[in-house]
């Protein structure tokens, strides 16, 4: 099928946004749209319309249709209006959080998706200037800054668009103003923004999802576009220099179904593909939690990082991070084996880190509940706000991944780390224990992640699906990696495992000798995670222990290496990063390995079978 979007502008989608302008009425297609958009998961919604000069708000958490029947959101008059599903980044899931977003004199209503990194200083800012500031998100300072600028003399419009200019991270941005109750304001980066193009109205969305049953008429908006929409008619152009700019109008030919994964055919490889830019809202933590985890972590006598399935993985590479970067020793734990194996050690001199992607992992939790009686400090790296785990950490921070439908964790574990790693490299400014340069070396390695991953999602694909070919009949198969790859093979074979139910086992390559080894046999697949890093050598003495058994070589390694190319009978070449961050990158074609596998062996790669995404039984 054809994409509708290249790989550099790979939608990430934190949640979604809807607005219509037109001859009908707009809040009944509004809701209708939010109805579309919650297949992906939210928190809470709303609706902003103009009517008779009056601007009309109506929000809170919630499910659209139990909303609906409490505020009636789709008997609220206009023509005009915007919507939103929530995933928080910013403030827990509650009515004053949610969006449309106002400013203070209730002339204009935002909507938002994405992440602002800027807004605690525009935030001060706009406290200084006598602005009345309700909610704890990011999104809230838009609204003000576009009355600010209004106030200076400003038409909505230039408002806006001086608005946007000041903003830092990523968004999808919707607005409306009583002052032009015919236009919706919209701007785009790192998230995905649509114009529905309709007859008699028009419409935006940050999803096709939420236009297909009105027009199939769309424009994508690039990154740095802003648009001006208006029943009759709508203007694209850039925000940097207000230039035109001119997009083209493709016919969608998709049902909800396939609209729904952005065109491609499961949501797993969606959230794949998601990753350059879920990675980079990963990037843009919230610094002052980042240095409260760094400073109770600094404090601890114990440090345990906890998790379940992929996210102990993630803990595994972070214990290595946190030995390399920030000197301080860690014990990865399975959640469900912490209280047997170190329940009578813990105590208020123990730090937990517990990793959760929904917040809400039984073993996790319970796991918690036993530390918290010991008087332990809880801390956690999740990606749902107002969940458990934010409730009983002292402490947490968000890895804005927004939400994950495929129940293997992808996008989540990728940010996980990159997450962990900025927690890493915050310790270790607070301790002093590198030196200056190898901590901004670092820094700098981090945020070079994003675009890698992005350089992967170019070049692997088809190779991967290629090596995947030849592996669909392995009656299973034996993945190898030192150090921090480690945490690579492990995540590695958990991918492949869930998702084509080869089975497989994962060791660190030093302890193949003392055991695994004894499996190798003529043409058995061994994937060896290589890295160009500090094991090269090492690396290369098991391969060739392998080869000389016969085994079938498969080398994830650098794409420069020429000398291990030559060693494999495939070889998956990746671009350089950091030895420290190679699991973010490694790990890409694991997941597209294992998405290749189910879909070769004729299995759901979305639905595994006997899994749930969040598990919340013990
Ligand atoms: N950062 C915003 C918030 O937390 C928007 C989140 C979203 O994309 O839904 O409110």
């Amino acid at each position: 099928m054809k994409r509708l979007y290249k790989v550099a502008e790979l939608p990430f989608i934190m949640c979604g946004i809807v607005g219509y302008v037109g001859a009908g009425t707009a809040a009944p297609i509004l809701v209708r749209g939010l109805k579309r958009l919650e297949y992906r998961g939210y928190d809470s919604a709303g609706v902003a319309t103009i009517a008779e000069n009056v601007l009309l708000v109506e929000k809170d958490a919630g499910k659209v249709d139990e909303l609906n029947a409490k505020l009636s959101l789709d008997r609220m008059p206009g023509n005009i209006g915007i919507a939103h599903t929530r995933w928080a980044t910013h403030g827990a899931p509650s009515k004053v959080n949610a969006h449309p977003h106002t400013d203070c004199t209730r002339t204009v209503a935002v909507v938002h998706n994405g992440v602002l990194e800027n807004f605690l200083q525009l935030r001060k800012e706009l406290i200084d200037l006598n602005h009345n500031i309700v909610s704890k998100t990011d999104t809230e300072v838009v609204p003000h800054l576009i009355e600010d600028f209004m106030k200076r003399g400003m038409g909505f419009e230039e408002a806006f668009v001086n608005t946007v200019r000041r903003l830092e991270g990523s968004y999808a941005l919707a607005a409306i103003c009583l002052r032009e109750p015919d236009l919706i304001m919209v701007a785009r980066k790192e998230a995905p923004l649509i114009i529905g193009v309709g007859d008699g109205f028009n419409m935006i969305a940050s999803d096709m999802t939420a236009l297909i049953e009105m027009t199939n008429q769309m424009v994508f908006l690039h990154d740095g576009d802003a648009a001006a929409v208006r029943a009759n008619g709508y203007k694209v152009f850039r925000v940097a220099d207000g230039q035109i700019v001119e997009r083209p109008v493709k016919t969608v030919a998709l049902t909800v179904e396939m609209a729904e994964k952005q065109g491609h055919p499961h949501f797993m490889l969606k959230e794949i593909f998601e990753q350059p830019n879920s990675l980079r809202d990963a990037l843009r933590t919230q610094r002052e939690y980042v240095d409260l985890l760094a400073e109770l972590l600094d404090k601890g006598r114990v440090v345990f990082l906890l998790g379940a399935g992929t996210s102990y993985n993630a803990c595994l590479a972070g214990s290595y991070l946190f030995s390399a970067v920030a000197r301080i020793p860690s014990y990865p734990v399975i959640a469900s084996e912490f209280v047997a194996n170190y329940g009578g050690a813990v105590g208020a001199d123990t730090v937990i880190l517990a990793v959760s992607q929904s917040g809400e992992t039984a073993d996790v939790l319970n796991a918690l509940d036993f530390a918290r009686m010991r008087a332990c400090t809880i801390l956690g790296l999740t990606n749902t706000v107002g969940s458990t785990l934010t409730r009983v950490s002292r402490a947490y921070v968000l890895q804005n991944s927004g939400p994950e439908i495929g129940v293997a964790a992808t996008k989540t574990f990728t940010s996980q780390v990159l997450v962990l790693a900025q927690i890493a490299l915050r310790l270790s400014r607070l301790r002093g224990k590198i030196s200056q340069f190898e901590m901004d070396e670092f820094g700098h390695e981090l945020s070079k992640i994003p675009k890698l991953v992005e350089e992967v999602l170019l070049t692997a694909p088809a190779k991967v699906k290629e090596l995947a070919e030849t592996l669909v009949n392995s009656p299973f198969l034996l993945i190898l990696g030192r150090g921090m790859s480690v945490s690579t093979a492990y995540e590695g074979r958990l991918k492949v495992m869930e998702l084509s139910y080869i089975p497989c086992i994962a060791y660190p390559s030093g302890e193949s000798k003392h055991g695994p080894i004894s499996v190798i046999e003529e043409k058995i697949p061994v994937i060896f995670v290589a890295p160009p890093d500090e094991f090269r050598k090492q690396n290369i003495s098991s391969i060739m222990e392998m080869k000389a058994r016969g085994a079938k070589i498969i080398v994830f390694g650098d794409k420069e290496d020429e000398e291990l190319r030559s060693l494999a009978d495939h070889y998956i070449g990746l671009p350089k990063t950091h030895p420290l961050l190679s699991p973010i990158i490694y790990t890409v074609p694991f997941q597209l390995l294992a998405y290749y596998l189910a879909v070769l062996k004729g299995y759901d790669p979305d639905k595994p079978r006997n899994l749930a995404k969040s598990v919340t039984v013990l």
